[in-house]
């Protein structure tokens, strides 16, 4: 047996027939350093996350797993925690995150294959949508702020070699990725969804038509 294997065999033999596991902070972040892929039927109970999630709490999850990855040795994750981070506007519709750059940095370096490569200190602040700082839904966080910390290491456009180190996440269900892939990812959907409830009730609250929304 694979020690991704154990991990889940752990999971299941915790979870028995319930959805519900209770983990830590460390607890989750040791298993994403194993690899190990969350059933979708398990819901994970953070412990130690309370109230509203900080970036900071967020970022510590990604990173160290990062570390982690043999795929990304020759790159330099740990300037990552030198990035700024902050929140997107609250009336965002579509992003979940974004990466911007000091535009000034893309004169001596540009985004994977050309060298030298867009690096972490040229990045001038990611921003994370503040739906998902919450307990519930810190799993999307962390897939998201993953997502855009590829963008951060020189990654540009959602291209197929980028897909597939966006698959390097092992909370595949919490995770992005392709959109036709969309309904094997059935934690991010339910973000979705909630998030578009959460939607509905800003613009019913300013008075605008929901359905203005889908047509943006
Ligand atoms: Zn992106």
């Amino acid at each position: 047996m694979t020690n991704k294997e154990e991990g889940i065999a752990h999971l299941k033999e915790v979870d028995g027939d319930q959805t519900a596991i209770s983990l830590t902070k460390e607890e989750f972040v040791n298993l994403m350093k194993e690899g190990v892929k969350i059933p979708s039927h398990v819901q994970i109970i953070f412990s130690d996350v309370e109230g509203s999630v900080t970036l900071e709490t967020v970022r510590d999850m990604v990173i160290p797993v990062m570390e982690d990855m043999e795929e990304l040795s020759d790159l330099p994750v740990s300037d990552l925690y030198d990035v700024p981070l902050g929140l997107l506007r609250r009336d965002n519709l579509r992003c979940l995150g974004k990466c911007r750059f000091h535009r000034e940095s893309f004169r001596e370096r540009k985004y994977w294959p050309e060298e030298p490569r867009i690096e972490p200190k040229d990045v001038r602040r990611i921003d994370l949508c503040r739906t998902m700082l919450t307990p519930e839904w810190i799993r999307v966080a962390i897939s998201t702020l993953f997502h855009e910390y590829l963008h951060a290491l020189g990654f540009g456009g959602h291209t197929p070699m980028f897909r597939s180190l966006e698959a390097l996440w092992p909370d595949e269900d919490a995770n992005g990725g392709y959109p036709r892939k969309i309904r094997s990812h059935e934690h991010r959907m339910a973000f979705s969804e909630a998030r578009r409830e959460t939607l509905r009730w800003l613009w019913d609250s300013q008075g605008i038509p929901f359905s203005v929304w889908k047509k943006t």
